[in-house]
Parts: C-alpha cells; structure tokens; sequence
C-alpha cells in the first residue's frame, strides 16, 4: 500500500463529512462578448438581453451540478498556524487569510476510498459543503513530508 493509499484509508476512517459540489453546463452567450479570447462573465449582455436565459455570475446556463460525498480534516486557521503543520513559505503565498476561513486536509471519495483532486475547482461556481455552509476553493498545496500523501486546501466561506 503507498503511502497516500493509506492515507486516504485513514481520512476514510476518521474524516469529517464534506461534500465536493462541482457545476458544470452550456456556457453562456454573455461570456464572449467583451472579447472571444479572453471570456468573462458579462453583466451588460444580460442587461441588454433580459429575456435570456441567466447565468448569474457563474457563465454557464442548463447547468447540472455534481455531489460527491467525501471525507477530509477540517481546521481552522487559528489551529494550523499554532500546529505549525504548513511552512510560512505556503502562507505567505496564499496571501490574505480571512478569519473564518478553514484548511481542508484530504480529500477521499466515500464511495470507493479514491482521491479526489480538488486544484481543478473553480471559484466562481464549485464548492465544497462542511457542517451546512458552502465553501470556496481559494488555494491548493501538495500535502506530505516525505512524499506527497494528499492535498491541502484554503476553503473560503461562499458568500
Ligand atoms: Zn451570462
């Protein structure tokens, strides 16, 4: 068994309830409108076509979203920096930390005790749901001492 295996085997045994929500669907008309290159969400294209189909915010209509139960370590800021457990060289690229927000250590699928890699998230419509309240992906960083075991994450109250 690898180490990561064993691991996730423990986030199994002793994790906390999370739940990764990932949206995916049809983009929207509103985000190439400024410019095809660079595509972004549009307010003023909704404005001016107010009988389209809304997107609101996130540049995707006929969405579907998908839950997948997991399991991860759930701290608080205020625990990680007493613990010590991440390098100041990682903190200080994540930059800005808001006082609620919480590091995620994990994250193993419930159903068959995979990984699941959270750095392809996208802020502006996936989340992760902990103890009833949505939460961003902000950052991710390689968790492990010696080699790589699992995936840390900044998670940023959704507002
Ligand atoms: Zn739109």
């Amino acid at each position: 068994m690898t180490p990561k295996q064993r691991f996730m085997n423990n986030l199994l045994r002793n994790g906390q309830d999370v739940t990764v929500v990932t949206i995916a669907g049809t983009t929207c008309p509103c985000m190439s409108k400024r410019d095809s290159a660079y595509p972004v969400y549009n307010p003023a294209w909704h404005r001016d076509n107010p009988t389209a189909a809304a997107c609101n915010g996130t540049g995707l209509i006929s969405t579907t979203s998908t839950s997948t139960a997991a399991k991860a370590v759930i701290m608080s800021y205020q625990t990680v920096i007493n613990s010590g457990m991440i390098k100041k060289e990682i903190l200080d690229n994540i930059g800005e930390i808001q006082h609620d927000d919480l590091f995620l250590v994990g994250t193993v699928k419930t159903s068959d005790g995979s990984f699941i890699e959270l750095s392809g998230m996208i802020e502006t419509r996936d989340y992760v749901t902990y103890n009833s309240k949505n939460y961003l992906v902000r950052h991710t960083f390689d968790y492990g001492t010696s080699s790589v075991i699992g995936q840390l994450a900044v998670l940023r109250r959704k507002a």
